[in-house]
């Protein structure tokens, strides 16, 4: 029995920390549920929205008018190949410490990623060279239309730069997914994840109110600023992509601050919530950015970051 609530705030489930009310709100906790959530929504010609660690979401200010479904299913096992299973509701870093656990490797650079696993999925999340596609052997999704359980393996997934299939074809909800891992010391794999926790947590973002990167690496075309790019980093623009928060430093972004928004001072592609801020001062952040790089440097930045409410 579904346990639909009204008027639930949403800010305290992000990272951001912003947001709204829903009007309505329901968990699910297994497959079923999800369905019999999606059959009240359409019974009741509500709009919906899937929810799940709320680490990558802007929320509006005045939340959202219809039912939001927060994924709570989470199951992790060995399955019966002998592979890493695990459902969407899933903390990406329980996954990731449940495989070094059991001797699996090749998916430790995502510790430090928040968020779940299905959210991880969805947005082919990645981090240092290491994305989750990348490592996947098939993923079950519900079709919202059917209500249909279709099974999609890595290469009809369509992973690509912080993208997939699930992420294009709004129908889709990840429900679980299946990894394709090499096997590897426990003490190995559990040393690396050490190494990039605590990597990540001297950056000092682990606990700032944001959303992680807020806008896409862009591909640039004009040779000048690759050359700069270069010139200063030493490294090579792979395939003409630079970083977002390089050129938004570039536009003398650096700390930049409208209300309770601000641009990181530890890295510039964080957009942060001081302590007040609101889904409008990010919003005036985010289009002052977007205008300044286009204006300064004709590039036009994406967001990583997905809007509700707006
Ligand atoms: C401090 C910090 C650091 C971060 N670092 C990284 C990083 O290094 N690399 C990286 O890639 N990302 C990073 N992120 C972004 C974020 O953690 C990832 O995008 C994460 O995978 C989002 O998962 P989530 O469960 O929180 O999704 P949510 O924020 O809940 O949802 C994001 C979107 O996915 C959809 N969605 C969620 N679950 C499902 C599902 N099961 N099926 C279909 N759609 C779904 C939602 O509708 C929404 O549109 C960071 C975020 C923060 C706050």
């Amino acid at each position: 029995m579904l346990n639909i609530q009204e008027n639930v705030p949403l800010a305290p489930m992000t990272s951001f920390r912003i947001g709204g009310p829903a009007k309505f709100y329901v968990e699910v906790k297994s497959v079923e549920e999800l369905k019999e959530a999606l059959s009240y929504a359409k019974e009741k010609n509500l709009d919906y929205y899937v929810l799940a660690g709320g680490t990558n979401i802007l929320i509006s200010d005045n939340g959202f008018a219809g039912l939001i479904i927060r994924i709570k299913f989470s199951e992790i096992k060995v399955n019966a190949n002998g592979l890493v299973e695990a459902s969407a509701g899933t903390p990406l870093i329980k996954v990731v410490n449940f495989s070094a656990e059991n001797g699996f490797t090749g998916i430790e650079s995502l510790a430090g990623v928040p968020g779940t696993f299905g959210g991880a999925v969805r947005g082919n999340a990645g981090a240092f060279g290491t994305e989750i596609g990348s490592h996947i052997l098939e993923v079950t999704a519900l079709n919202v239309e059917t209500l249909e359980i279709e099974k999609f393996k890595q290469a009809s997934s369509d992973f690509s730069y912080r993208l997939s299939i699930f992420k294009k074809d709004k129908k889709l909800i990840v429900v679980s997914a299946t990894l394709n891992l090499e096997t590897a010391e426990v003490a190995q794999c559990k040393a690396k994840i050490m190494e990039i926790v605590m990597g990540r947590t001297k950056k000092g973002l682990q606990g700032a109110k944001s959303a992680g990167s807020y806008f896409m690496n862009p591909k640039i075309e004009d040779e000048k600023i690759l050359k700069d790019f270069e010139q200063e980093k030493g490294v090579t623009a792979r395939n003409g992509v630079v970083p977002a928060g390089w050129i938004i430093e570039q536009a003398g972004l650096k700390g930049k601050t409208m209300g309770g928004a601000q641009v990181s001072e530890n890295h510039t592609n964080y957009i942060i919530n001081t302590g007040s801020g609101t889904a409008e001062n990010v919003i005036m952040l985010v289009s002052f950015i977007k205008q300044q790089v286009r204006d300064q440097f004709g590039v036009q930045l994406v967001e990583e970051v997905n809007y509700l409410g707006f």
